[in-house]
Order: C-alpha cells, then sequence, then structure tokens
C-alpha cells in the first residue's frame, strides 16, 4: 500500500511536497484553507514583486532622459494595480492546482488540525472529515507580527498584507522595520512618488547583512528623499482621521498618512492539534526539525516558515522536495539535505541586493581567514548601456583553495546573477571556475568573471 502522506497548508513547502511525494508514489492530500500557492502566492513575494515591478517602470520613465528619450510621463492606476496583482495570483494559482491534479493529488478545502499521531479533522464548508495518515506535513506557513501596541485597522495602519495595494495610496507613509520585508515596502511606495519615513531599530537598516551592502541602500534612500530614523525604536502608533503618528521609544514621533507594521512574522502553528500528536514547538511556536524535517514524531514533518529556518519561499520549496524523499524512504540513497547556509537571499529594492554564503563581515567577525575581491558595475559595459552603473560584485573565497564561499551583488538584476554565485557555492567551485566560464556580452554578468579573476 502507498505511503500516505497529509500535508496542512498548500504553500511552497506544502506543494512541492506534495507533487513530489505523489511523483515518488505517495497517496497524498493537501488540506488548504484558502489558496493553494500560499501566503507566498496570495501575500507575500508574489503581490510585493508586482508592485515593486510597477514602480520600476514608472522609475525607468522619471529615468527616461538618461537612456536618450524625450522626458516621458506616467502614473499608478491603482486599480489596474490591483487588476494585475490578481491576474498574476490566479495563474500561478491554476498553474499548481493543475500540477496537484495532474499528480493525482487530492486537495480538501478547509482547516485542519491533527487529533492524534496518525489522525487529522479537517472543517470544511460542509462538514467535517476525518483523514488517517503515515505521514504528516505541517505547512502552515506565518503570518505577519502585529505587537500590543499597534492596532492594524487595514486603513491607514498596515500590516504587509493590507498594502496591495492600501485603499489609499499613501502620500507619507511611515514604515516601521527594517528587515528586507521593511526596505521593500520602502523602496515600492517611493517609487509609486509617496513620502516615506522609516523607522530603523537599530544602527543600520538590513541590520542583518554585509554593512557595506546596507550603507549602498541607505545611501539610494537617502538620495530619494527617504527620512531614516536610526536607532528609534517604535512603541505606539495613534490615528487622529487620516493622519498617524507613530512614537519612538527615544521620544521622536515620525508623522505621516500612513503608517505600515513590517516587523516579522509568527507561526501558524497554534490550534493545529500538535500537543494532541505529541509534536514539540519551542518558545516562540516554531516547530523544531532535525536535517530531514522531521519533528520530535518522526513521522510528523514540519516545513517551511513553521519550521523556524529561513523563512523564504525558495527555502520551503526544497524543505518541500526533501521531505517527499524522506517520506517515501529515499535518503537511503544519496541524500543532500538543506544547506541553510548555501541559500541565498535578495532583497527587491533599487539597487538591489542579493547575498549568498559566506558573507565578508561574518568572517572578519570570526577570524575566518578569506580573500575578497571586488568590482564595480561602472566599468561594466551592460551598466552603462543600462544607463544604471549603480553598485558592485563581491566575490568571498578560500585563500588556500580558491573555493567560493560566498558573495554579495549590489545593483540591477543582483537576484538574477546571484544564481551563479549560488551555483559556485553549492557545488564547491573556485573562483577559477568562475573566471574560465564563457560569458555573454555585454552583459551584466561580466563582472563575475572580472571579480573572480
Ligand atoms: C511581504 C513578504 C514578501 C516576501 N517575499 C519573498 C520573496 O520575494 N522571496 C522569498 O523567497 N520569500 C519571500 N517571503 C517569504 C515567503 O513568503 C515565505 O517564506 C513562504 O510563504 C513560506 O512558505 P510556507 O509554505 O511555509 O507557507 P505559506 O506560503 O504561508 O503557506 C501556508 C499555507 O498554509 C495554509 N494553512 C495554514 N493553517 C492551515 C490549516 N490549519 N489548515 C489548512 N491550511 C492551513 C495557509 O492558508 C497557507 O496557504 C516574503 C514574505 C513576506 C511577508
Amino acid at each position: 500500500m502507498p505511503t500516505r502522506l497529509v500535508i496542512l497548508g498548500g504553500g511552497p513547502a506544502g506543494n512541492q511536497a506534495a507533487t513530489n511525494a505523489a511523483r515518488l508514489g505517495a497517496d497524498v492530500t493537501v488540506v488548504e484553507r484558502d489558496v493553494v500557492g500560499g501566503a507566498a502566492h496570495l501575500w507575500d513575494c508574489i503581490p510585493s514583486k508586482a508592485m515593486i515591478a510597477t514602480g520600476a517602470a514608472l522609475t525607468f520613465v522619471e529615468r527616461s532622459e538618461g537612456m536618450g528619450l524625450l522626458t516621458l510621463d506616467a502614473d499608478v492606476d491603482v486599480d489596474g494595480l490591483k487588476r494585475r496583482i490578481t491576474a498574476i495570483e490566479d495563474r500561478l494559482r491554476t498553474a499548481i492546482e493543475d500540477l496537484l491534479a495532474d499528480q493525482g493529488v487530492r486537495v480538501v478545502r478547509g482547516t485542519g488540525r491533527l487529533t492524534g499521531p496518525h489522525s487529522v479533522v479537517v472543517d470544511t464548508p460542509d462538514g467535517t472529515e476525518q483523514l488517517e495518515a503515515d505521514a504528516v506535513l505541517v505547512a502552515t506557513g506565518s503570518r505577519p507580527r502585529i505587537p500590543d501596541w499597534a492596532s492594524p485597522d487595514g486603513d491607514r495602519i498596515l500590516t504587509t498584507r493590507q498594502a496591495y495595494p492600501p485603499p489609499v495610496m499613501p502620500e507619507h507613509l511611515v514604515v516601521i522595520g527594517s528587515g528586507v520585508t521593511g526596505v521593500e515596502f520602502v523602496h515600492m511606495f517611493a517609487s509609486f512618488g509617496a513620502k516615506v519615513t522609516l523607522v530603523v531599530s537599530r544602527q543600520q537598516v538590513l541590520p542583518k547583512k554585509d554593512p557595506e551592502v546596507a550603507a549602498a541602500l541607505e545611501e539610494e534612500f537617502l538620495r530619494r528623499g527617504v527620512k531614516l530614523l536610526i536607532g528609534a525604536r517604535a512603541v505606539g502608533i495613534d490615528r487622529e482621521g487620516d493622519k498617524v503618528s507613530v512614537r519612538c521609544d527615544d521620544g521622536r514621533v515620525a508623522r505621516g498618512s500612513h503608517a505600515l507594521l513590517a516587523i516579522g512574522s509568527v507561526p501558524n502553528s497554534d490550534g493545529l492539534g500538535l500537543d494532541a500528536a505529541g509534536v514539540e514547538v519551542d518558545e516562540w511556536g516554531y516547530v523544531p526539525v532535525n536535517q530531514h524535517c522531521q519533528s520530535n514524531v518522526a513521522h510528523i514533518y514540519a516545513g517551511g516558515d513553521v519550521s523556524g529556518k529561513l523563512p523564504l519561499s525558495s527555502v520551503a520549496a526544497m524543505q518541500g522536495r526533501k521531505i517527499a524523499e524522506h517520506v517515501v524512504g529515499l535518503q537511503a540513497r544519496e541524500h543532500r539535505h538543506v544547506d541553510y547556509d548555501k541559500a541565498p537571499q535578495a532583497v527587491f529594492t533599487e539597487p538591489e541586493i542579493a547575498e549568498v554564503g559566506v558573507a565578508e563581515a561574518e568572517a572578519f567577525a570570526t577570524g575566518r581567514k578569506i580573500r575578497v575581491t571586488k568590482v564595480p558595475f561602472s566599468s561594466n559595459p551592460k551598466a552603462l548601456i543600462n544607463d544604471d552603473a549603480r553598485g558592485f560584485v563581491k566575490i568571498v573565497s578560500d585563500p588556500a583553495t580558491g573555493t567560493v564561499l560566498g558573495g554579495s551583488i549590489v545593483g540591477r538584476h543582483a537576484a538574477e546573477l546571484i544564481s551563479v554565485l549560488a551555483l559556485a557555492v553549492n557545488c564547491n567551485l573556485r573562483v577559477v571556475d568562475v573566471v574560465d566560464s564563457l560569458l555573454v556580452h555585454p552583459s551584466l554578468g561580466e563582472s563575475l568573471t572580472e571579480a573572480a579573476e
């Protein structure tokens, strides 16, 4: 009898596990309360990047003179923007639904919870359905963290999920939180022409990133007129009519027309019956997992944001694929675990930022011996053709072996270009392998070989 796998949540972790496990012969059921594709498609990655792409089109128009064009003009069509986001989501959702159907995966619409180690109950629109499982995957994702000092109203005080786009385009947006999500929203709304103030609780934006990379973004924000409140921790938001005031712990107040909370997320692990199944959660509600994404109960897996690893769609999807292999017993063969330290990450701002592997600052802090080479895009022909020579490529390698350990790219298409370095890092390639690779001319990628030389 095939292994019965029941998956709670149809986001990247859930749907990738489902299609792969079904392909490998498992009998798979996905329980989804909303849409397959998950929050990733509905709220997070896709709508945010769709809005950023529209903002980029506007910025391009503003920079038309640099491309040898007469001045162009453009404005945001909010309804058109909403239609565009919905159309992309619909298309992606349909593609996943078709894929699941092609693989014979059953999708049950409703909210699921464990009632024991091998049983799941689903509250569906028509009643309840009981499912028995040999293996269960908890892939229920996460939701925006709302602190007790804020009450989002979906109108002027927003979570990230209420900003695609908000009912009224902000005249002056105060963004609270300067991690990846926060700075992407700053960039997005600044490119739509809004005034933006960013409340930065630490001493630099993107506190977990290489300081040189963060500095490049801060410089660009300041050039665009974004006001940075460095070292200010928000402690309250007041609304008066169509104005908001964000109070900070040092007495400063940021005033605007809208406030947006971008201060992280919390796992969707409550109400899942994890107790009933004997599954442990940590103090924040994440389900701790081993290298196979198994919880403390061996046949109950957790993948994606709820597993408390890197909260990225790409990581969730990779975990899903690995879980599928493990569920059907393929780990007995040659099997590569997910190496979270080698996951590339991008920040979709202008300039775009992407990083993979060991960062220069991190190696410096730990005293690890590294070789760092860096070239600016200002010497790259394609960057000049694009009229955008901002940024640089930095490669970190092992001075003894020449192995590529990591890299940072700041500049146009950084998120695409990092794929080359991600491959090098994941496959233990050496800088000489990058140097010896023939690339297209003219291309931004040529800066990678130049940096590797
Ligand atoms: C604003 C923003 C932008 C982002 N942009 C990017 C990006 O550009 N690139 C990137 O890699 N990552 C990005 N992320 C992170 C990414 O969205 C998450 O890491 C990813 O969605 C995690 O996937 P997942 O499968 O864990 O869960 P999700 O995508 O959250 O899916 C979980 C699913 O489980 C369902 N569910 C929950 N509970 C139940 C239940 N009891 N029963 C049935 N169904 C249930 C939910 O309805 C949901 O569909 C972004 C995050 C945010 C907040």
